[in-house]
């Protein structure tokens, strides 16, 4: 690893706490960029040459980084990124990446914020069309501003209905001296479970017949796009001229065999901040709930529910990795701090212990309390310190 541009990237990342530049953190999101290229080529293989990528960045890319993924991926090419609200949009934007930026829920009293900035709305209703319009209008730019269409095959979230269409495109086409579409699409409500596998492929249908009638309407390209990560892992055929890739560019997908070509992105790490020994039956922690059978070494970490070790892991729930040895959390974990039974493990304080990361995943740990690691990975709090690493 070349330790110069990973201390520089550190720093990169402390620029938005300037004041506590010095300080070294115990708790520590790693984020190995490189992996995410990988991953990101991975899925760049898996569709037509032609198709363009859109990288979902939303919720700080996944929780892991603020604009540094989105850096990282204008240098890598890609066609679009992917926000959830103008916030997230402005604070890319103010990194300096210029690549197409899409607004999924853009807040239509911000209409303005969405143009001095240069991010591209989502509209799913004849009323944001309007006043998006009325507000390029205002703006007075030269040529029509583009936009992107939402449209409902099924999940019912967001998106113009079916009964809708004919109006919304009449509406559209009235205003496209101020509005280009950009591109028209939909989004797959199970593309992780097969039981729904028929319902999907009616949604591509649907799609396939409402989008067209965009196609017929305009003179111009538009681009179709209805594939998230295991969309395009498992519904490739439906790939049109874009896909949206979320999940998968962070290491995760629902899928055994592309899960084994993708790298691990992130690894949730701490530090031992205190060991003693306990005899046995004692209770540790809160409510006296972990206790143990016979004497043992436990470790406090420095990290808790607050920090997003979810308090459901408790009780032996999670292993955390310590020298490459497993060991389960005792008792209750709490807001700042855990436990962990390390009687048989050679350690001492200030030793690493990995929460989550390439052996221990974020899909297991989601798995063991039902949840998604898309939750897990949104829930690790501001104040554990992202770290990006890259090597040349
Ligand atoms: C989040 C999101 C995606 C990406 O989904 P993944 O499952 O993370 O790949 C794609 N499209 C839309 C509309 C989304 O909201």
């Amino acid at each position: 690893m070349n330790t110069n541009l990973c201390v520089e990237l550190a720093l990169i990342n402390q620029k938005t706490t300037p004041l506590i530049k010095k300080l070294v953190y115990d708790t520590t999101l790693e984020i190995d960029l490189n992996n995410l290229v990988e991953n990101y080529r991975y899925f760049k293989s898996l569709v037509k040459p032609s198709t363009k990528m859109m990288v979902m960045v939303k919720a700080f890319s996944y929780g892991l980084g603020t604009y540094e993924i989105a850096q990282e991926l204008e240098k890598e090419g890609v066609n679009y990124l992917g926000v959830a609200n103008i916030m997230e949009g402005i604070e890319i934007r103010k990194a300096g990446v210029n690549t197409p930026i899409m607004v999924m829920n853009p807040e239509a009293k911000s209409f303005d914020l969405m143009i001095e900035y240069n991010l591209t709305p989502v509209i799913f209703s004849i009323k944001n069309l309007t006043l998006f319009a009325s507000e390029v209008e205002k703006n007075g730019s030269q040529k029509p501003y583009p936009i992107h269409i939402k449209i409902d095959t099924g999940m019912h979230r967001l998106g113009v209905s079916e009964q809708n269409l004919a109006l919304f495109i009449e509406q559209l086409k009235s205003l496209e001296e101020f509005l280009k579409v950009e591109s028209v699409f939909s989004h797959l409500a199970s593309t992780d479970e097969p039981d729904h596998d028929s319902f999907t492929h009616q949604q591509a249908a649907l799609f396939e017949q409402l989008s067209s009638r965009f196609l017929e309407a305009f003179s111009y390209n538009i681009d179709r796009h209805l594939l998230n990560t295991n969309g395009i892992i498992r519904f490739n055929q439906y790939n049109y001229n874009m896909v949206r890739l979320g999940i998968g560019l962070y290491g995760v997908c629902a899928e055994e065999e592309a899960q084994s070509k993708l790298k691990t992105v992130s690894s949730l790490k701490t530090k031992i901040s205190h060991l003693q020994n306990v005899a046995e039956n004692e209770p540790i922690g809160y409510n006296r709930k972990g206790k143990l059978a016979y004497p043992s070494k436990i470790a406090t970490i420095p990290m808790g529910y607050a920090d997003g070790f979810n308090r459901l892991l408790s009780n032996g729930k999670w292993e955390v990795l310590v020298n490459n040895k497993k060991a389960a959390v005792v008792g209750n974990i709490s807001m700042d701090m855990a436990m962990i039974d390390v009687t048989n493990i050679a350690c001492e304080e200030g030793d690493v212990v990995t929460v989550f990361g390439k052996q221990n995943t974020i899909s297991a740990m989601a798995k063991k309390i039902n949840t998604i690691p898309y939750e897990l990975f949104t829930i690790i709090s501001p104040r554990v310190k992202r770290i990006f690493y890259k090597t040349n």
